[in-house]
């Protein structure tokens, strides 16, 4: 599969230079050329499949010739080695668990689909790919975790000082060898930034090569796609018609929903469930864009306010208002509305969900008030105990730790604080090639 640039300003490429480059040289994020469905015999016996015949059928049209079937296969045992439960709530809402992953994040598995694929990709090279990536929290560790060990791979995370939980911290700053991390005296924003300009800062990128880990790279978004194909798996049986609620931030998890859409998954809508980070459920309703500075949140890992993906989703849909409000609903909550939603989870149907989950159960309900009919499925995309603060005060009950991240816990941190541009540039120069 060859992928052209969404600013439409460079030449097309391949899988591997994609996963590479990150972003295309004219800053566009990369979209595959076409999207052939798969036959509606996969479909109709999904549910004989195991779950890594499903991610082999539904992702090797977008990476073929690059990776060859049978290294392919094994990326994709490696990547998948945990479950993806749908757990049912009541008769018309289920959960689908994304965070039985190493770092109990839903981005365990595109850091280490994309991993694998840079490890194969660098084989036998002597230079080495550095991936810089800034996150809030989640991505961090999950990044950390899935590049661990992976061979002619360097990984610089910069995280903001004292705005990710303990937990967080410890994930992203303890497992050394080929991990560095990097406390900004500054917020996510300021992180964020700082990765933007190393990226365009051609003293750096003429002496090495820099990758980006976040749902930008094909290669972290893409395999995303089998979540909705499990999910599926799981449900085909339902009678009723499956929609799915996505707690979004980046829109990347709810884009590759709309993906495995077009390879004939029958699902016929998507709800975009949003905290007051609200630019989408807005557009929707006005046909405005307005992208704005982002406001903090107790689901921190949707506070964006200018969506990455949201232009892959107008490419999806042919920059149609009509066909995409046809497919997608958007609601937003507020703080207060989440964590009465994570006791209503717990008080009624004992089940303990994380704040963004049940932003994800509100965006469900909202949608079954207008559509009795249809069957919900919301994601579940993190572990509660990542958000411990908020969700032991709100049910007024202690959590136990999962083995994961007591695992971490009594590590030592190891993180090289910086406070501006220039001490990251020489960071890089200096430490890491
Ligand atoms: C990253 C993240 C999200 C948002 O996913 P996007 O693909 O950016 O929309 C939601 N929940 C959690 C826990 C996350 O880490």
């Amino acid at each position: 599969m060859n992928y052209f640039s969404l600013n439409k300003k460079a030449p097309n490429t391949t899988f591997k230079n994609a996963v590479i480059k990150g972003l295309a040289p004219d800053k566009g994020l990369y979209f595959p050329e076409k999207i052939e469905p798969l036959p509606k015999s996969f479909f109709d016996t999904i549910g004989a499949l195991s779950n890594t015949e499903i991610a082999y059928e539904t992702i090797k049209q977008f990476v073929s010739p690059d990776i060859p079937e049978s290294v392919l296969k094994t990326i994709i045992e490696d990547t998948l080695c945990f479950d993806f439960p749908v757990i049912p709530i009541n008769e018309t809402i289920s959960t689908l668990e994304l965070f039985h992953g190493p770092t109990m994040a839903f981005k365990d598995v595109g850091a280490r689909f994309m991993a694998r694929c840079l490890g194969y990709f660098n084989t036998g090279k002597t230079e080495q790919v550095t991936v810089l990536v800034a996150t809030s929290g989640d991505t961090g560790g999950a990044v950390a975790n899935g590049f661990l060990d992976v061979k002619g791979v360097n990984v610089v995370i910069l995280y903001p000082s004292g705005k990710v939980s303990d937990i967080q911290e410890k994930q992203l700053t303890t497992l050394g060898q080929n991990i560095t991390a990097l406390e900004v005296d500054g917020a996510f924003d300021d992180c964020q930034d700082m990765v933007k300009r190393a990226f365009l800062d051609e003293e750096l990128t003429s002496v090495m090569q820099l990758t980006s880990a976040n749902s930008i790279n094909v290669a972290r978004w893409l395999p995303q796609l089998f979540y909705f194909m499990f999910a599926y798996k799981s449900l085909h049986k339902t009678h009723r018609t499956i929609v799915f609620s996505i707690p979004s931030g980046n829109f990347g998890n709810i884009c590759a929903g709309m993906m495995a859409q077009q390879l004939g998954l029958p699902i016929k809508h998507f709800i975009a469930a949003n905290n007051a980070n609200n630019v989408v459920t807005e557009y929707l309703k006005t046909n405005s864009y307005n992208p704005k500075p982002s406001v903090q949140t107790i689901s921190n890992a949707m506070d964006v306010g200018n969506p990455s993906n949201f232009i892959r989703i107008q490419e999806i849909y042919n920059h149609n208002f009509d066909i995409l409000k046809n497919n997608l609903s958007s609601y937003s909550f507020t703080d207060n509305e989440t964590k009465m939603a994570i006791k209503e989870l717990y008080d009624t149907y004992n089940y303990i969900s994380d704040p963004h989950g049940a932003v994800g159960y509100l965006g469900c309900k909202a949608f079954l008030k207008s559509h009795p009919d249809t069957y919900c499925v919301f994601l579940e995309t993190a572990h509660p105990t990542k958000f411990l603060d908020v969700v032991e005060s709100v049910i007024s009950e202690t959590i136990d730790l999962p083995p994961q991240i007591k695992a971490v816990i009594d590590k030592e941190k190891v993180a090289t604080k910086i406070s501006n541009y220039g001490a990251l540039k020489d960071f890089l120069l200096t430490s890491v090639h």
